[in-house]
C-alpha cells in the first residue's frame, strides 16, 4: 500500500485575500523539510496539502518532519486506492484492521469531491460502516463521540482512505510574519521563547553573548546544540557569536557592582537592535518572564527596554516556570538546557542585584563606559555558525 501524507492547515484558512501566498509559503517550507527523506509530489486541494512520495521514501521520517512544520494543524496518512464502493471498503478493512481491533466505537465520514461518484456521500459513509461493522462486530457505531472516524474521501485521480489524525505543530507558516533576532542562552528559556516566535512565521536570526575563557567551549556548543534542536520546528539557523568579555569587564571595572547585571543586559540590547537592523529584522526576542530573577521584574525589564528603539518580543513574560519546562521538553530542548555549563550572565552575578533600579541612575552609571566604541567592537569581531539541520 501507498500511504501519502494529509496536512491539515491551521490558521492559514482565515487568510481571506493572502491565504494563497501562505499556502504556497506553507508547500515551500514542506518540500524543504522533507527533501532530504526521498522524492515528494506536494500539492494542496481545499484546506489540505497533500504529500504524496514518489517512488521510495523514508515516509516514517518524512510524516514526522511534516508534524514540525508551522502552519499544519494536524497530520494524517491516507492510502489512495480505485474509486468503487468495494475497493474502498477493501482498503479500509486492511488499512485500518489493526486500529479497529482495539477501538470501541467508530463512524465513517465521507466527502464526495468527485460528483460523478455513482453514490452521495451520506449513503457511502452508511454503505462502507455497515461492512466495517460486519467485519468488526465488537465495534459499536456512534456517529456523535466515536473513538476512530474514518475518513473516506473520493477525488477526480482516486479515492482516499485516512487514518486517524494526529495533532500538529500549529502556528503560520514561516517566513510569513517577517524576521526577528532572538537571544539564545543557554537556558531552558530562550529555547522556548524562540520556538515560540518561530511559530508565529518569524524567521529567526540566533544571537548569542559569550565570554570567553569565563565560559567555556562546552558552553558554546551547548548553544550550538541547542539551535540545532530548534531547526527542526524553526527551518535553517544561524547563530551569530557575540564575544562579550571586553564588555563584562569595563564594566565591572568602572560600574558599582549592584548595577553589573542591569548594565550588561542593556549591552545585549543596544548589540540586538544593531545586528537587527543590519539583518532588516523588525524585532528582538527574549525568553524573559516577570518577577523570574532580579533582572526580570517591572523596573529592571525598563531599564533593558530604555536601551533598545526595537520592540522587544518577550513571549514567556506570564508563563510560570513549570509552564516553560512542559514547552520545552516538547520542543525537545530541555536535556540539552539543564546540562551545566556556564553563562555568560552567571559570571560576575552581583551579591546584591539592584531589582528596583531607576532609569536615570543607571544612564549615570554607564555613562562613565564608551558603551558605542564597545558594542561596535563586539559586533565587528563576531562569528557566524550556519548550523546543520536535524
Ligand atoms: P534562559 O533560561 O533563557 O537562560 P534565564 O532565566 O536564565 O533565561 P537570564 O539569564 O536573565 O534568564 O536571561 C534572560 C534572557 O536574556 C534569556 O532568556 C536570553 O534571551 C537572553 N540571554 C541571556 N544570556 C544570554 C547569552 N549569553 N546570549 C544571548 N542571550 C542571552
Ligand atoms: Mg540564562
Amino acid at each position: 500500500m501507498h500511504e501519502i501524507i494529509l496536512c491539515k492547515l491551521g490558521e492559514v484558512v482565515l487568510k481571506g485575500l493572502n491565504r494563497r501566498s501562505f499556502e504556497m509559503k506553507l508547500m515551500s517550507n514542506l518540500r524543504r523539510r522533507t527533501a532530504k527523506f526521498g522524492k515528494f509530489k506536494i500539492y494542496s486541494r481545499q484546506s489540505t496539502i497533500y504529500v504524496e512520495p514518489v517512488g521510495e521514501v523514508d515516509f516514517e521520517s518524512a510524516y514526522a518532519a511534516c508534524k514540525q512544520v508551522f502552519g499544519i494543524i494536524a497530520v494524517a496518512r491516507a492510502v489512495p486506492c480505485e474509486k468503487t464502493k468495494e475497493a474502498i471498503l477493501e482498503t479500509a478493512k486492511e488499512y485500518l484492521g489493526e486500529t479497529m481491533r482495539h477501538t470501541k466505537s467508530f463512524k465513517v465520514e465521507s466527502k464526495r469531491a468527485d460528483k460523478s461518484f455513482p453514490m452521495g456521500s451520506i449513503q457511502l459513509s452508511q454503505w462502507v460502516g455497515g461492512y466495517l461493522h460486519e467485519a468488526f462486530p465488537h465495534v459499536k457505531v456512534d456517529v456523535h463521540t466515536p473513538e476512530l472516524t474514518v475518513y473516506v474521501e473520493v477525488r477526480e485521480d482516486a479515492a482516499y482512505v485516512h487514518g486517524p489524525a494526529e495533532p500538529a505543530a500549529g502556528g503560520l507558516p514561516i517566513g510569513m510574519g517577517g524576521h526577528a533576532v532572538s537571544l539564545l542562552s543557554g537556558g531552558i528559556d530562550s529555547p522556548v521563547s524562540s520556538f515560540m516566535i518561530a511559530k508565529r512565521g518569524v524567521q529567526l536570526e540566533m544571537l548569542h553573548f559569550a565570554s570567553p575563557p569565563y565560559t567555556s567551549e562546552l558552553a558554546r556548543e551547548k548553544v550550538l546544540q541547542l539551535a540545532r534542536e530548534l531547526t527542526p520546528w524553526c527551518g535553517r539557523l544561524t547563530v551569530h557569536i557575540v564575544p562579550f568579555t571586553e564588555i563584562q569587564e569595563a564594566i565591572r571595572r568602572d560600574c558599582d557592582e549592584e548595577y553589573f547585571t542591569l548594565i550588561m543586559r542593556r549591552f545585549m540590547m543596544r548589540i540586538a537592535d544593531k545586528l537587527a537592523r543590519e539583518l532588516a529584522c523588525r524585532a528582538v526576542v527574549t525568553g524573559e518572564s516577570l518577577g523570574q530573577v532580579a533582572s526580570q521584574t517591572l523596573q529592571a525589564l525598563a531599564v533593558s527596554d530604555d536601551a533598545i528603539t526595537m520592540p522587544v518580543l518577550r513571549p514567556l513574560i506570564g508563563m510560570d516556570k513549570e509552564e516553560i519546562v512542559k514547552i520545552s521538553r516538547y520542543v525537545g530542548t530541555f536535556d540539552t538546557s539543564i546540562l551545566p555549563y556556564e553563562d555568560c550572565c552567571t559570571v560576575f552575578t552581583p551579591r546584591h542585584p539592584k531589582t528596583r533600579p531607576e532609569v536615570e541612575e543607571v544612564r549615570e552609571i554607564e555613562s562613565v563606559l564608551d558603551v558605542e566604541g564597545l558594542c561596535q567592537q563586539a559586533l565587528a569581531r563576531r562569528e557566524m555558525v550556519k548550523i546543520k539541520p536535524l
